[in-house]
This record gives C-alpha cells, structure tokens and sequence, in this order.
C-alpha cells in the first residue's frame, strides 16, 4: 500500500487512461467507465500498480472475447447488449470481491506490518474465476454444439445459465491458465512477492480457483439463478425486460439472484478455493 501523493497521481493518471480508452472503445458504459475507476483505483492504491496489471490483463482480455466475433453472436441473438460495453453493475460483480481482498491486504499491510501472500492469492482467485468465466460464456457461444445442463447435462438452447459445452469448459482452462501464468510470471520475476521459493504453484493456485469459481457459476446458473421466458419471442432469457422491451415471465430460480449476484458468489468462490489450494500447498509441501 502506497499512498503517497506520486503514487496516487500515477494511480489516477493510469487508471483514468485506460478508462477512458475502454469507453472510447465500447468496453464500458459511463457507468462502467466510473465503477471501473473505482475498482482500478482501489485496488492500484492498495493491492499496488503489479496488483493492478493483474486485473488489467483480465479486463483486455475479457474485452478481447467480448469482441471476438461479435457479429455472429450478435445475430444468433446471443451477444452482450450495447456491442459489449458492459455497464457498472457487470463491473462491480467482476471486480468488487477483488478489491475487497487489495483493500484487507492494504490495511493489514499498514497496521502489521506483514506481507500477507494468503491475500494476494485471494484477489488472484476472484479475478481468474471471473476471466474463466468471461471466457467461457464467450467462446461457448459459438459451440456448433447445443450446451448440456451442467446438472442433469439434458440439451438446453445456447445461451442458458448453467448450460455447458465442451469449447465452454476448454474456454474457461484457458481463461484461468492466463490468469495463472501473468501470476507467475510476475511472481517469478520478483514484481510480486509471495513465500513459495518455487514459484510454480501460483499457477496452479490461480488455475484450480478459477475452473473450480467458473463450475459454481455455473451450477448456481443452472439451479437458483431466475431465468425468465419473454412471451413475445418465446425466448428463455436471464432478464425480467426482454431486449425487445416486453416484460419476462419468470420459470425458474430465484428473482433476486441475477447474472450479476451469480458472478459476486463465482468470484467470491474463486477466492476461496484459490486460499484453500495456497493453504493446501503450504501444509502439505511445506518444503516449497
Ligand atoms: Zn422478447
């Protein structure tokens, strides 16, 4: 944590920058473009400016898949509205657990006195869950293959909380692998520090919260997430407007739980399963 007037000047500069390329671009709304500072910033000024280019590589990736053949999943009806730009709830879903974890870090670094890696490898898993997981839907939109329900694995439509493909689950391997490969680069090279001498299983720390934060989302997806049916189009859909303005009906799941509280749970997950893998490290090889 670095609080000093040239560090936050940096921090605002950089982070404002990259926000505003993200607008200008149609990666975000306004309202993304503001909670994006928010959480940039938070965690620039806490976690540090390494911690920061962690979530950056996320969310230019994340964008990268967003954009990647747009158009074919625009006309398949499946593309995220507004040509991608995700709005601010989107982004505090993807980035508000992570930001929790820089902030612990900042504060428990500032009062203790202690480098706490246990917290690092925390935000680590929320946001290589979440890159998993942007990945996955993304490039299992254009599975030739109808997603099975990860629960019952019955052929449910493309698009469907909790539906799998193959491409689906490979895409998520690889959302999380880049996640855990910028981790270790960065640990390896000194930018991070963490207390394994052999850095390799950051990655594997950074891969097993991610695949394991991505299965959650998608088993919440598939059993308490209300998925709604618009009655005009006759199209299954995870919103209570329909995009063609009509009022959904709801079939299944739970109102409250959206597509947004079902990343905040998959993140937090991510988390959990990424500390535990550390801690798992830790006491078992504790020779690392
Ligand atoms: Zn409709």
């Amino acid at each position: 944590m670095d609080i000093s007037i040239i560090n936050v000047t940096i921090g605002i500069i950089v982070v404002v920058g990259f926000g505003v390329f993200s607008y200008v671009s149609k990666v975000v709304d306004i309202g993304g473009f503001i909670a994006g500072i928010f959480v940039g910033l938070t965690i620039w000024i806490f976690g540090g400016w390494n911690w920061f280019v962690i979530i950056l590589i996320f969310h230019l990736f994340a964008a990268m898949m967003t954009k990647y053949k747009y158009k074919r999943k625009e006309q398949s009806g499946l593309a995220q509205e507004k040509g991608g730009a995700r709005g601010y709830p989107n982004v505090l879903a993807n980035g508000l657990i992570a930001s929790f974890f820089s902030l612990f870090f900042g504060i428990y670094y500032i009062t203790l006195k202690i480098y706490y890696d246990l917290l690092f490898f925390g935000f680590l898993g929320a946001i290589s869950a979440m890159c998993a997981d942007t990945v996955a839907t993304e490039l299992g939109l254009l599975s030739k293959k109808s997603p099975r329900l990860i629960t019952n694995f019955k052929k449910v439509v493309p698009g469907t909380s909790g539906g799998v493909t193959l491409l689906g689950e490979f895409a998520s391997f690889l959302g999380a692998s880049i996640m855990g490969l910028a981790a270790w680069i960065f640990t390896y090279l000194g930018l991070i520090d963490c207390s394994f001498s052999f850095k390799f299983p950051v990655f594997i720390i950074a891969l097993g919260g991610g695949i394991l934060g991505c299965l959650v989302d998608s088993i919440i997806g598939a059993t308490i997430q209300g998925i709604y049916k618009c009655p005009k189009c006759n199209k299954l859909t995870e919103k209570k407007i329909h995009n063609c303005g009509t009022r959904t009906d709801k079939i299944r799941g739970i109102a409250m739980i959206d597509n947004n509280v079902v990343n905040l749970i998959a993140s937090s997950a991510g988390s959990i399963f990424s500390i535990l893998i550390y801690i798992l490290f830790k006491s078992v090889f504790f020779y690392i």
